[in-house]
């Protein structure tokens, strides 16, 4: 794989970030993160992992542990917010490996664990990267440098690696917003109803997913989507308030209800988006993730897709070595881009496990078993 003096840089430590960390050190590769955060902390917010990700974390021996600690509901249930007839009853079993919902921060916590210590620098951010024909210099805010090989931009939305490659633009604001809850379940023993494990409850114009984020089901977990005419706000997200909980859910099922009632803390998260990009690398920089196609988060899919990119993209250097990255990169992009989109544009309608359907194109879906494509894109 490496020829030993080649370096991969990797820019951003988030799940897609971690994921090509790991992938690619255990595939042989010189590997250095660059994480423009302090730290982690385990942040009020929870995910799914389904199990067209548990098939990656099989590979670095994660998927285990990421049961053990996880909740693993047997089924995706969707619900008439109003009434509460239910909609769909989706199993979550019977595609090759667990489906898990899970702490972020814990999921992440995990992630690390996955590399070699010191593999991940924090407080690096990244403010200026060049390729020059030979290597790509980095330079960060807190002044230092560094050269590697090839960079894999997984810098999220605001990416600058891609604001490199194709200039600056903003994300398109979505019209939504999301509210995200992290309720102790103790305080919902007090009521006589029943929290199901994993749970979409749809309005004619909003929509709250709900799950556990243990396996002691301790932690019950509630993110919404909700119109929100503007973004007025500086920052990733803002406080929200029970109140506004109330006001927005007003008249939905006594099961909301009760969540909004047990609610301590919750924080409202701008939706936002990009169209396809036109090209997925340049030179000796490729793009994965939310850096490459962030999409609304309706399908609980996001995270899954920058997973699954990194696992295609180590197998595709893998394949021609870090030397042939220019190969690599044509065949990652190739094989990805199409199921990339797909994804991004049945998230972005929110329509997925509305109605009885077969997830087994999502779930199902093995990096593994896929072909790597040697179409020539456009
Ligand atoms: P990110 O997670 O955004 O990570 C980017 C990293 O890069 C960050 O750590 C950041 O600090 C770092 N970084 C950024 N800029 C720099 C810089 N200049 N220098 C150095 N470091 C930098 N997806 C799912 O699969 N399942 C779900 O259940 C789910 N629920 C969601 C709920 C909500 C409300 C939202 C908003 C999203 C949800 N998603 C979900 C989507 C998911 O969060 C994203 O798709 C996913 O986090 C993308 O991963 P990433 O690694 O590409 O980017």
């Amino acid at each position: 794989m490496s020829t030993g003096n080649e370096k991969i840089a990797i820019i951003g430590a988030g799940l897609g970030g971690a994921a090509a960390g790991a992938l690619l050190q255990h595939a042989g590769f010189n590997v250095q993160i660059f994480e423009q955060a302090p730290s982690f902390s385990r942040l009020g917010a929870g995910i799914h992992m389904g199990p067209n990700v548990l098939k990656i974390f099989q590979r670095i021996g994660m998927d285990q542990k990421l049961i053990d600690i996880s909740s693993t509901p047997a089924y995706w249930f969707s619900r008439d917010g109003l009434r509460g007839d239910y909609l769909s009853r989706i199993p979550l079993e019977g595609y090759g490996a667990t489906y898990c919902t899970v702490h972020r921060g814990d999921l992440s916590a995990l992630q690390m664990d996955t590399m070699t210590p010191g593999t991940v620098q924090f407080n690096k951010r990244l403010t200026r990267l060049e390729d020059n024909g030979s290597d790509v210099y980095l330079e960060f805010q807190d002044g230092t440098s560094a050269r590697a090989t090839i960079v894999i931009g997984a810098d999220g939305i605001n990416s600058r690696v891609r604001e490199t490659l194709l200039g600056a633009e903003k994300p398109h604001y979505s019209g939504w917003v999301g509210h995200r809850a992290m309720i102790s379940a103790e305080k919902l023993k007090k009521f006589d109803l029943t929290f199901e494990d994993c749970v979409k409850w749809w309005g004619p114009d909003r929509h709250m997913m709900v799950y556990y984020t243990t396996s002691r089901r301790d932690e019950y977990y509630y993110v919404t989507g909700v119109p929100h005419p503007a973004w007025e706000f500086d920052g990733a997200f803002v406080q929200s308030s029970r109140e506004e909980m109330s006001e927005a859910f007003a008249g939905y099922h006594p099961v909301i209800q009760a969540l909004i009632e047990a609610t301590d803390d919750v924080t409202k998260w701008p939706l936002f988006n990009r169209n396809p990009l036109p090209l997925w690398s340049q030179g000796r920089m490729v793009l994965l993730g939310d850096a490459c196609h962030p999409m609304k988060p309706h399908m609980a899919q996001g995270a899954a897709m920058a997973i699954e990119d990194a696992a295609m993209l180590a197998r595709c250097l893998e394949e021609t070595g870090s030397q042939d990255y220019a190969t690599a990169f044509r065949l990652y992009e190739a094989s990805r881009r199409d199921r990339a989109t797909q994804v991004q544009t049945v998230s972005n309608a929110n329509t997925f496990l509305q109605t009885q359907e077969d997830p087994s194109w999502v779930y199902g879906y093995d990096v593994y078993a896929e072909p790597i494509l040697d179409k020539s894109v456009a």
